[in-house]
Protein backbone atom coordinates (compact mmCIF):
# COMPACT_ATOMS: atom_id res chain seq x y z
CA UNK A 1 0.00 0.00 0.00
CA UNK A 2 1.34 3.20 -0.99
CA UNK A 3 0.64 5.89 1.94
CA UNK A 4 -1.06 9.37 0.99
CA UNK A 5 1.10 12.27 0.13
CA UNK A 6 0.96 14.99 2.18
CA UNK A 7 -0.72 18.11 1.05
CA UNK A 8 2.02 20.95 0.60
CA UNK A 9 0.32 24.25 1.78
CA UNK A 10 0.00 26.76 -1.08
CA UNK A 11 3.14 28.55 -2.00
CA UNK A 12 5.22 26.43 -0.06
CA UNK A 13 7.21 23.92 -1.53
CA UNK A 14 10.86 23.86 -0.32
CA UNK A 15 12.90 23.32 2.87
CA UNK A 16 9.47 24.54 5.53
CA UNK A 17 7.65 21.61 4.96
CA UNK A 18 10.56 18.99 6.16
CA UNK A 19 11.38 21.87 8.95
CA UNK A 20 7.90 21.55 10.15
CA UNK A 21 8.53 17.90 10.53
CA UNK A 22 11.72 18.24 12.04
CA UNK A 23 10.52 20.47 14.61
CA UNK A 24 9.65 18.43 17.28
CA UNK A 25 13.21 17.26 17.75
CA UNK A 26 13.28 14.07 17.27
CA UNK A 27 16.01 12.67 14.80
CA UNK A 28 14.42 11.19 11.37
CA UNK A 29 16.71 9.67 8.51
CA UNK A 30 16.48 10.30 4.90
CA UNK A 31 14.50 7.53 3.87
CA UNK A 32 11.84 8.55 7.20
CA UNK A 33 11.75 11.89 5.60
CA UNK A 34 10.93 10.72 2.45
CA UNK A 35 8.25 8.37 3.55
CA UNK A 36 6.22 10.43 5.27
CA UNK A 37 6.45 13.52 2.79
CA UNK A 38 6.24 11.07 -0.27
CA UNK A 39 9.05 13.09 -2.02
CA UNK A 40 12.37 11.35 -3.81
CA UNK A 41 15.06 10.91 -1.73
CA UNK A 42 17.02 13.37 -3.69
CA UNK A 43 14.96 16.35 -3.13
CA UNK A 44 14.41 15.18 0.52
CA UNK A 45 18.63 15.72 0.14
CA UNK A 46 18.42 18.92 -1.40
CA UNK A 47 16.12 20.27 1.05
CA UNK A 48 18.21 19.20 4.05
CA UNK A 49 20.92 20.56 2.29
CA UNK A 50 19.24 23.97 2.50
CA UNK A 51 17.98 23.60 6.10
CA UNK A 52 21.74 22.49 7.13
CA UNK A 53 22.92 25.60 5.32
CA UNK A 54 20.61 27.82 7.53
CA UNK A 55 21.76 26.33 10.68
CA UNK A 56 18.54 25.28 11.85
CA UNK A 57 19.03 21.47 11.75
CA UNK A 58 21.88 19.61 13.09
CA UNK A 59 23.19 15.70 11.67
CA UNK A 60 22.70 13.54 14.17
CA UNK A 61 24.79 10.13 14.44
CA UNK A 62 27.47 8.22 12.77
CA UNK A 63 29.57 10.68 10.72
CA UNK A 64 27.64 13.69 11.77
CA UNK A 65 30.69 15.91 12.59
CA UNK A 66 33.30 14.12 10.92
CA UNK A 67 34.01 13.50 7.09
CA UNK A 68 33.05 9.54 5.80
CA UNK A 69 30.01 8.86 6.57
CA UNK A 70 27.37 10.70 5.49
CA UNK A 71 25.04 11.67 8.55
CA UNK A 72 22.16 9.08 9.39
CA UNK A 73 19.71 11.46 11.10
CA UNK A 74 18.82 14.87 11.47
CA UNK A 75 16.85 17.00 14.04
CA UNK A 76 16.09 20.60 15.11
CA UNK A 77 19.17 22.21 16.83
CA UNK A 78 17.45 24.22 19.54
CA UNK A 79 20.47 26.34 19.87
CA UNK A 80 20.43 27.64 16.08
CA UNK A 81 18.42 30.86 17.21
CA UNK A 82 16.93 32.40 19.76
CA UNK A 83 13.32 34.40 20.16
CA UNK A 84 12.73 36.72 23.13
CA UNK A 85 9.26 36.55 25.58
CA UNK A 86 7.59 39.45 27.67
CA UNK A 87 5.00 39.65 30.16
CA UNK A 88 4.12 43.03 30.67
CA UNK A 89 1.91 43.45 33.70
CA UNK A 90 -0.01 46.15 35.70
CA UNK A 91 3.15 46.39 37.96
CA UNK A 92 5.53 44.24 36.86
CA UNK A 93 7.25 43.04 34.07
CA UNK A 94 9.03 39.66 33.15
CA UNK A 95 11.16 39.06 30.09
CA UNK A 96 12.99 35.82 28.83
CA UNK A 97 15.15 34.39 26.26
CA UNK A 98 14.43 31.28 24.71
CA UNK A 99 15.33 28.54 22.51
CA UNK A 100 14.04 26.96 19.43
CA UNK A 101 12.40 24.28 21.88
CA UNK A 102 11.26 26.61 23.96
CA UNK A 103 13.79 25.89 27.00
CA UNK A 104 14.13 29.36 28.60
CA UNK A 105 17.79 30.40 28.88
CA UNK A 106 17.54 33.65 31.20
CA UNK A 107 14.75 35.55 32.67
CA UNK A 108 14.54 38.97 34.21
CA UNK A 109 12.01 40.33 36.26
CA UNK A 110 11.50 43.89 37.55
CA UNK A 111 8.97 46.82 38.97
CA UNK A 112 7.33 48.26 35.74
CA UNK A 113 4.28 50.24 35.47
CA UNK A 114 2.41 49.33 32.20
CA UNK A 115 0.53 53.39 32.90
CA UNK A 116 4.45 54.99 32.10
CA UNK A 117 3.16 54.15 28.59
CA UNK A 118 4.36 52.57 25.49
CA UNK A 119 7.57 54.39 24.76
CA UNK A 120 9.06 54.27 28.32
CA UNK A 121 7.52 50.49 28.99
CA UNK A 122 8.82 49.24 25.10
CA UNK A 123 11.99 51.16 25.30
CA UNK A 124 12.78 48.87 28.85
CA UNK A 125 11.96 45.43 27.12
CA UNK A 126 14.32 46.13 24.12
CA UNK A 127 17.26 47.68 26.52
CA UNK A 128 16.27 44.52 28.36
CA UNK A 129 16.23 42.11 24.98
CA UNK A 130 19.44 43.78 23.95
CA UNK A 131 21.66 42.76 27.67
CA UNK A 132 19.65 39.21 28.14
CA UNK A 133 21.01 38.47 24.46
CA UNK A 134 24.12 39.78 25.67
CA UNK A 135 24.32 37.48 28.52
CA UNK A 136 23.16 34.06 26.65
CA UNK A 137 26.72 34.99 24.58
CA UNK A 138 24.01 35.37 21.55
CA UNK A 139 24.22 38.04 18.48
CA UNK A 140 21.19 40.22 17.92
CA UNK A 141 21.41 38.83 14.36
CA UNK A 142 20.48 35.45 16.25
CA UNK A 143 17.46 36.64 17.46
CA UNK A 144 14.02 35.35 15.30
CA UNK A 145 11.08 37.07 16.88
CA UNK A 146 9.64 39.01 20.02
CA UNK A 147 6.86 38.26 21.94
CA UNK A 148 4.52 40.23 24.15
CA UNK A 149 1.90 39.84 26.26
CA UNK A 150 -0.03 42.66 27.29
CA UNK A 151 -2.85 43.25 29.96
CA UNK A 152 -5.70 44.97 28.36
CA UNK A 153 -7.26 43.60 24.97
CA UNK A 154 -5.09 43.25 21.58
CA UNK A 155 -6.27 43.04 17.87
CA UNK A 156 -4.24 40.40 17.11
CA UNK A 157 -3.48 40.95 13.09
CA UNK A 158 -1.99 44.45 13.73
CA UNK A 159 -0.68 43.45 17.27
CA UNK A 160 -2.19 47.17 18.76
CA UNK A 161 -3.77 47.63 22.08
CA UNK A 162 -7.37 48.08 21.89
CA UNK A 163 -9.13 50.78 24.16
CA UNK A 164 -7.31 48.90 27.14
CA UNK A 165 -8.35 49.83 30.79
CA UNK A 166 -5.48 50.22 32.89
CA UNK A 167 -3.15 51.33 30.07
CA UNK A 168 -3.44 54.91 29.05
CA UNK A 169 -1.39 55.93 26.23
CA UNK A 170 -1.57 52.43 24.51
CA UNK A 171 -4.80 52.69 22.70
CA UNK A 172 -3.62 51.91 19.12
CA UNK A 173 -0.01 52.15 19.23
CA UNK A 174 1.56 50.12 16.72
CA UNK A 175 3.89 48.06 19.53
CA UNK A 176 5.09 45.59 16.44
CA UNK A 177 6.56 48.57 14.29
CA UNK A 178 7.62 50.00 17.03
CA UNK A 179 10.26 46.67 18.21
CA UNK A 180 10.76 46.10 14.48
CA UNK A 181 12.38 49.86 14.17
CA UNK A 182 14.18 49.33 17.24
CA UNK A 183 15.47 45.28 16.66
CA UNK A 184 14.67 44.60 13.26
CA UNK A 185 12.47 41.58 14.28
CA UNK A 186 8.72 40.87 13.86
CA UNK A 187 6.56 40.91 17.70
CA UNK A 188 3.40 39.25 18.21
CA UNK A 189 1.32 40.55 20.99
CA UNK A 190 -1.83 38.89 22.24
CA UNK A 191 -3.28 40.18 25.84
CA UNK A 192 -2.08 38.02 28.80
CA UNK A 193 -4.45 35.60 29.56
CA UNK A 194 -4.27 34.02 25.79
CA UNK A 195 -0.32 33.95 26.25
CA UNK A 196 -1.34 32.33 29.92
CA UNK A 197 -2.73 29.51 28.27
CA UNK A 198 -0.32 29.00 25.34
CA UNK A 199 2.46 28.66 28.09
CA UNK A 200 0.52 25.92 30.30
CA UNK A 201 -0.77 23.96 27.61
CA UNK A 202 3.29 23.92 25.76
CA UNK A 203 4.76 23.64 29.30
CA UNK A 204 2.50 21.22 31.17
CA UNK A 205 -0.28 19.58 28.97
CA UNK A 206 1.89 19.50 25.30
CA UNK A 207 -0.89 16.30 24.72
CA UNK A 208 -3.76 18.01 25.39
CA UNK A 209 -5.51 19.87 22.78
CA UNK A 210 -8.73 21.28 24.48
CA UNK A 211 -7.90 23.13 27.69
CA UNK A 212 -9.41 26.29 29.11
CA UNK A 213 -7.07 28.31 31.12
CA UNK A 214 -8.55 30.56 33.51
CA UNK A 215 -7.02 33.54 35.20
CA UNK A 216 -8.69 35.22 38.26
CA UNK A 217 -6.86 38.30 39.97
CA UNK A 218 -7.58 41.85 40.12
CA UNK A 219 -10.05 40.76 36.92
CA UNK A 220 -11.52 37.52 35.70
CA UNK A 221 -10.73 35.81 31.96
CA UNK A 222 -10.17 33.16 29.80
CA UNK A 223 -7.95 31.79 27.04
CA UNK A 224 -9.74 28.72 25.11
CA UNK A 225 -7.90 26.59 23.30
CA UNK A 226 -9.83 24.17 21.07
CA UNK A 227 -8.56 21.40 18.75
CA UNK A 228 -4.94 22.48 19.21
CA UNK A 229 -5.52 26.18 18.61
CA UNK A 230 -6.04 29.17 20.72
CA UNK A 231 -9.23 30.72 19.70
CA UNK A 232 -9.24 34.47 19.74
CA UNK A 233 -13.06 35.34 18.15
CA UNK A 234 -14.11 37.66 15.83
CA UNK A 235 -12.67 40.39 17.82
CA UNK A 236 -10.37 39.58 19.91
CA UNK A 237 -12.98 38.81 22.81
CA UNK A 238 -13.22 35.16 22.88
CA UNK A 239 -12.73 33.82 26.75
CA UNK A 240 -14.14 37.62 28.23
CA UNK A 241 -15.86 35.48 30.80
CA UNK A 242 -15.30 37.59 33.50
CA UNK A 243 -18.39 40.20 32.89
CA UNK A 244 -21.28 37.12 32.62
CA UNK A 245 -23.61 37.90 34.98
CA UNK A 246 -23.78 35.13 37.85
CA UNK A 247 -27.20 34.52 39.98
CA UNK A 248 -25.46 35.63 43.26
CA UNK A 249 -24.63 39.31 42.10
CA UNK A 250 -28.07 40.19 41.75
CA UNK A 251 -27.52 44.09 42.39
CA UNK A 252 -23.76 44.40 42.73
CA UNK A 253 -22.46 46.96 40.90
CA UNK A 254 -19.04 46.16 38.53
CA UNK A 255 -16.76 48.67 37.34
CA UNK A 256 -17.90 47.87 33.66
CA UNK A 257 -21.60 49.81 34.34
CA UNK A 258 -23.44 46.68 34.43
CA UNK A 259 -24.74 44.45 37.44
CA UNK A 260 -23.88 40.94 39.27
CA UNK A 261 -20.68 40.59 37.03
CA UNK A 262 -18.87 37.28 37.96
CA UNK A 263 -15.73 39.68 38.25
CA UNK A 264 -17.27 41.64 41.07
CA UNK A 265 -18.03 39.13 42.66
CA UNK A 266 -15.47 36.43 42.69
CA UNK A 267 -12.34 38.81 41.88
CA UNK A 268 -9.50 38.99 44.41
CA UNK A 269 -11.22 42.80 45.26
CA UNK A 270 -14.25 41.48 45.44
CA UNK A 271 -13.31 38.61 47.83
CA UNK A 272 -11.42 40.96 50.33
CA UNK A 273 -14.39 43.14 50.32
CA UNK A 274 -16.59 40.12 51.44
CA UNK A 275 -14.44 38.97 53.78
CA UNK A 276 -14.17 42.80 55.23
CA UNK A 277 -18.02 43.08 55.38
CA UNK A 278 -17.70 39.52 57.49
CA UNK A 279 -15.63 42.20 59.88
CA UNK A 280 -12.29 40.59 59.50
CA UNK A 281 -9.22 42.84 59.33
CA UNK A 282 -8.08 42.84 55.35
CA UNK A 283 -7.41 45.44 52.61
CA UNK A 284 -6.48 43.01 49.90
CA UNK A 285 -6.58 39.46 48.37
CA UNK A 286 -2.67 39.53 49.93
CA UNK A 287 -4.46 39.77 53.34
CA UNK A 288 -7.46 37.03 52.41
CA UNK A 289 -4.88 34.92 51.92
CA UNK A 290 -2.60 35.23 55.06
CA UNK A 291 -6.19 34.87 56.84
CA UNK A 292 -6.67 30.98 54.88
CA UNK A 293 -2.96 30.11 56.26
CA UNK A 294 -4.52 30.70 59.67
CA UNK A 295 -7.84 28.36 58.55
CA UNK A 296 -10.01 31.74 59.22
CA UNK A 297 -13.18 30.51 58.22
CA UNK A 298 -14.35 33.79 57.00
CA UNK A 299 -11.48 33.47 54.50
CA UNK A 300 -12.38 29.89 53.56
CA UNK A 301 -15.99 30.72 52.94
CA UNK A 302 -15.73 33.41 50.70
CA UNK A 303 -13.28 31.79 48.42
CA UNK A 304 -15.08 28.89 48.51
CA UNK A 305 -17.97 30.62 47.57
CA UNK A 306 -15.58 32.88 44.81
CA UNK A 307 -14.89 29.00 43.65
CA UNK A 308 -18.91 27.94 43.21
CA UNK A 309 -19.40 31.63 41.44
CA UNK A 310 -16.33 31.19 39.05
CA UNK A 311 -17.43 27.25 38.32
CA UNK A 312 -21.45 28.67 37.20
CA UNK A 313 -20.03 30.46 34.15
CA UNK A 314 -17.11 27.45 33.71
CA UNK A 315 -20.56 24.92 34.20
CA UNK A 316 -21.40 26.71 30.37
CA UNK A 317 -17.88 26.86 29.17
CA UNK A 318 -17.47 23.44 29.60
CA UNK A 319 -20.65 22.25 27.98
CA UNK A 320 -19.57 24.88 24.66
CA UNK A 321 -16.23 23.86 23.98
CA UNK A 322 -15.68 20.32 25.77
CA UNK A 323 -12.07 20.71 27.12
CA UNK A 324 -10.55 17.95 29.21
CA UNK A 325 -8.62 20.64 31.44
CA UNK A 326 -9.39 23.33 33.20
CA UNK A 327 -6.28 25.46 34.41
CA UNK A 328 -6.91 27.64 37.27
CA UNK A 329 -3.98 30.65 37.22
CA UNK A 330 -3.47 34.40 38.49
CA UNK A 331 -2.78 35.63 41.77
CA UNK A 332 -6.11 34.64 43.66
CA UNK A 333 -5.70 31.08 43.31
CA UNK A 334 -2.51 31.15 45.45
CA UNK A 335 -5.75 30.69 47.63
CA UNK A 336 -5.20 26.93 47.01
CA UNK A 337 -7.59 24.07 47.31
CA UNK A 338 -10.59 26.46 48.82
CA UNK A 339 -11.16 27.90 45.63
CA UNK A 340 -10.14 24.82 43.13
CA UNK A 341 -13.02 22.86 45.25
CA UNK A 342 -15.21 25.33 45.15
CA UNK A 343 -14.94 25.42 41.24
CA UNK A 344 -15.14 21.96 41.01
CA UNK A 345 -18.21 21.03 43.27
CA UNK A 346 -20.49 23.36 40.80
CA UNK A 347 -18.93 22.12 37.57
CA UNK A 348 -18.96 18.25 38.22
CA UNK A 349 -22.48 18.58 40.19
CA UNK A 350 -24.00 20.50 36.86
CA UNK A 351 -22.12 19.41 34.08
CA UNK A 352 -23.66 16.05 31.97
CA UNK A 353 -21.36 12.98 32.65
CA UNK A 354 -20.28 13.23 29.31
CA UNK A 355 -18.52 16.48 29.36
CA UNK A 356 -17.28 15.57 33.00
CA UNK A 357 -16.27 11.88 32.45
CA UNK A 358 -12.17 12.88 31.53
CA UNK A 359 -12.37 16.90 32.97
CA UNK A 360 -9.44 17.65 35.13
CA UNK A 361 -9.84 20.80 37.00
CA UNK A 362 -6.12 21.64 38.23
CA UNK A 363 -4.03 24.62 39.86
CA UNK A 364 -1.75 26.39 37.22
CA UNK A 365 1.77 24.29 37.09
CA UNK A 366 3.97 27.23 36.00
CA UNK A 367 2.01 30.09 38.18
CA UNK A 368 3.91 33.02 37.18
CA UNK A 369 6.23 32.14 34.22
CA UNK A 370 3.08 30.72 32.15
CA UNK A 371 2.61 34.07 30.69
CA UNK A 372 6.73 34.35 29.84
CA UNK A 373 6.87 31.05 28.54
CA UNK A 374 3.63 31.36 26.32
CA UNK A 375 5.04 34.84 24.88
CA UNK A 376 8.75 33.29 24.26
CA UNK A 377 6.11 30.34 22.15
CA UNK A 378 3.64 33.00 20.37
CA UNK A 379 7.13 34.38 19.05
CA UNK A 380 8.44 30.71 17.96
CA UNK A 381 4.99 29.65 16.78
CA UNK A 382 5.26 32.22 13.98
CA UNK A 383 9.73 32.26 13.20
CA UNK A 384 9.24 28.58 12.79
CA UNK A 385 6.19 28.66 10.99
CA UNK A 386 5.93 27.17 6.99
CA UNK A 387 5.77 30.91 5.98
CA UNK A 388 8.90 31.84 7.88
CA UNK A 389 11.14 29.05 7.38
CA UNK A 390 10.17 29.70 3.12
CA UNK A 391 11.14 33.26 4.09
CA UNK A 392 13.87 32.61 5.50
CA UNK A 393 15.47 29.70 2.99
CA UNK A 394 14.53 32.13 -0.12
CA UNK A 395 17.02 34.80 1.23
ZN1 LIG B 1 -18.71 43.83 34.71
Amino acid sequence: MVAPKKPVPAGLSGASELFQLLRDGRPRTRAELADTTGLARSTVGLRLDALLELGLIRPIGEGASSGGRPPSQFALDPSARVVVGADLGATHATIAVADLSGAILLTHREALAIADGPEKVLTWVVDETRSLLAEAGRSPADLLAVGVGLPGPVEHDTGRPVNPPIMPGWDGFDVPGWIFDALGVPALVDNDVNIMAIGEQSRSFPEVSDLLFVKVATGIGSGIISGGLLQRGAQGSAGDIGHVRIERGKGVACHCGNFGCLEAMASGPAIARQVRAEGADVETMADVIDLLRRNDLRAIRAVRQAGRDIGEVLTTCVSLVNPSVIVLGGSVTRAGEHLLAGVREVVYQSSTPLATEHLSIVQSRTAENAAVIGACILALQFALSPQAIERMSAR
